[in-house]
C-alpha cells in the first residue's frame, strides 16, 4: 500500500531532473542533449530488471486516444493524430509479439464523449485495421477522462483477478469535460485495481498526476516523437503483478494447423468460430486450428475458444514471452582494455568508445549498441548461441 506514493514521488524527482539535464550547445539547441536523454532512457529500460518479482503475463489493456480538437497540432508529424495512430499501430504489434496471451481494446474520446474503437481481443488484425481507418476522423472538440475510464472500467471489472487490468492513455488535451466528480472514480478504478498510466503530449495535467499516482501507473510527458516511441515500449513490458493479484494455473491448447480431413471421401469447407464475431467476415476455408477439447475451428491464433472457453496459443509464440521470464545476463560494462579484443563480436565494428560491454558467459566483447540491441530485440547472446551449436 505504501509502495504506490513512493513510486510517485521517484517519478516526479526524474521529470525535474529531466529539466535540470537539459543544455543548449554552441549553436543554441538541444538536440544533442535531448538525443543523449533517450539514449539513456531506453538503456534504462532494457536492463531495468524486475528481480524476483511476479509479472502479470496475461493482461488486458485499453488505450485511450484523445481524438479532440489539439490532436490537430503540428509539434508532431504530419500531426498529433496521424503520427499518434502510426505509433499505437507498432505499439498493438510489439504488445502481442511480447505478451501473446494478452489481450487490448482501443478507446477514443472526442466532444466529451467516449467510443470504443476496438473492443479487448487478442489478435492485432482488427486493431490495426481499425487504427488505419481512424486516420480519417476529424479532431473535434475536448476529451473525457471520465467517460473514458468508465467505458473501460465497464469491461475490466469483470475481468478475473489474475490477469492485470490496465489502462494507458494518450491525452493531448489541457482540459477534460467530466460529467461528475473524477475524485470519486479513481477511488473506484484503485479498488478495483485498474491501473491507469498517462502520455502526455502537451504539458504535465494535475488530474493525471493524481490519477496515475493513485492507481500505481505512471506518468510521463513526451520531448519529441522518439521519446514518445520510447515511452510506448516502455508500456509493451509486462508489468509486476500486484503482490494481492490472485495466482492461478491456466489451461491452454496448443492446436496446429492442419487440413480439414482431406481424407474424408468429400472435403467440407467450414467457417471458423471467431466469425460469431458480427464485426468480421465469414469466409469458408478448408484448412484452419482446430480446438483439442471441443474440435471448434479457429483460423487465428491467439484466441480464446468460443465454444468451450479454453485459450488456444501457438507454442512458439509463447515461448516468445519466455524471455520475460527468464532474462538473459546483463553484459559487464569495462574500459576497453589495451591489447584486448579491437573489434564487437557482432557488428564486428571497431570498438572506439571508452567503455565495452562483455558477455559474462562467453567473454565476448560487444559496443554499445550491440549490447543495448541484444537485450532489447535479440534476448540471447549471439555469441553463446554459436558455440552452443559449434560441434
Ligand atoms: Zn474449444
Ligand atoms: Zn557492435
Ligand atoms: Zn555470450
Amino acid at each position: 500500500m505504501d509502495e504506490e506514493p513512493e513510486r510517485a514521488k521517484r517519478w516526479e524527482g526524474g521529470y525535474e531532473r529531466t529539466w535540470e539535464v537539459l543544455k543548449e550547445d554552441e549553436s543554441g539547441s538541444l538536440k544533442a542533449t535531448v538525443e543523449d536523454i533517450l539514449f539513456q532512457a531506453k538503456r534504462k529500460r532494457v536492463f531495468e530488471s524486475h528481480g524476483q518479482v511476479r509479472l502479470g503475463m496475461m493482461r488486458h489493456l485499453y488505450v485511450v486516444i484523445d481524438t479532440s480538437r489539439t490532436m490537430e497540432d503540428q509539434d508532431l508529424k504530419p500531426n498529433r493524430l496521424t503520427s499518434t495512430l502510426k505509433l499505437i499501430e507498432f505499439f498493438v504489434e510489439e504488445y502481442f509479439d511480447q505478451n501473446p496471451i494478452s489481450q487490448v481494446g482501443i478507446i477514443t474520446t472526442k466532444n466529451k464523449r467516449a467510443e470504443k474503437l476496438t473492443d479487448l481481443a487478442g489478435n492485432p488484425k482488427k486493431h490495426v485495421a481499425a487504427l488505419k481507418k481512424a486516420l480519417d476522423s476529424t479532431c473535434v472538440g475536448e476529451p473525457s477522462l471520465y467517460n473514458s475510464l468508465t467505458l473501460a472500467m465497464q469491461t475490466l471489472k469483470h475481468l478475473p483477478g489474475h490477469t492485470s487490468r490496465e489502462v494507458l492513455i494518450i491525452f493531448s488535451s489541457l482540459t477534460t469535460c467530466d460529467p461528475a466528480n473524477i475524485y470519486e472514480l479513481i477511488k473506484t478504478l484503485k479498488s478495483l485495481k485498474i491501473r491507469v498510466s498517462v502520455i502526455g503530449l502537451s504539458a504535465e495535467v494535475r488530474v493525471c498526476t493524481v490519477l496515475t499516482r493513485e492507481t500505481g501507473g505512471s506518468y510521463h510527458v513526451i520531448l519529441d516523437e522518439s521519446h514518445f516511441k520510447e515511452l510506448l515500449m516502455f508500456h509493451v513490458k509486462p508489468p509486476p503483478a500486484s503482490s494481492s493479484a490472485e495466482c492461478s494455473l491456466i489451461r491452454m491448447g496448443f492446436p496446429q494447423h492442419t487440413m480439414a480431413s482431406l481424407s474424408d471421401q468429400e472435403p467440407r469447407p467450414a467457417f471458423s468460430m471467431a466469425h460469431l464475431d458480427s464485426s468480421s467476415d465469414p469466409s469458408l476455408s478448408l484448412g484452419g486450428f482446430f480446438c483439442p477439447q471441443c474440435h471448434a475451428k479457429y483460423t487465428e491464433l491467439p484466441v480464446e475458444c468460443r465454444v468451450c472457453g479454453l485459450t488456444l496459443v501457438s507454442a512458439p509464440h509463447l515461448a516468445r514471452s519466455f524471455h520475460h521470464l527468464f532474462p538473459m545476463n546483463t553484459f559487464q560494462e569495462g574500459p576497453l582494455q589495451h591489447g584486448g579484443e579491437r573489434f564487437c563480436h557482432a557488428c564486428q565494428g571497431e570498438l572506439k568508445d571508452k567503455s565495452v560491454f562483455t558477455c559474462p558467459v562467453c567473454n565476448s566483447v560487444f559496443c554499445v549498441e550491440c549490447d543495448l540491441f541484444i537485450h532489447d530485440t535479440l534476448h540471447c547472446c549471439p555469441s553463446c548461441i554459436h558455440s552452443h551449436s559449434a560441434p
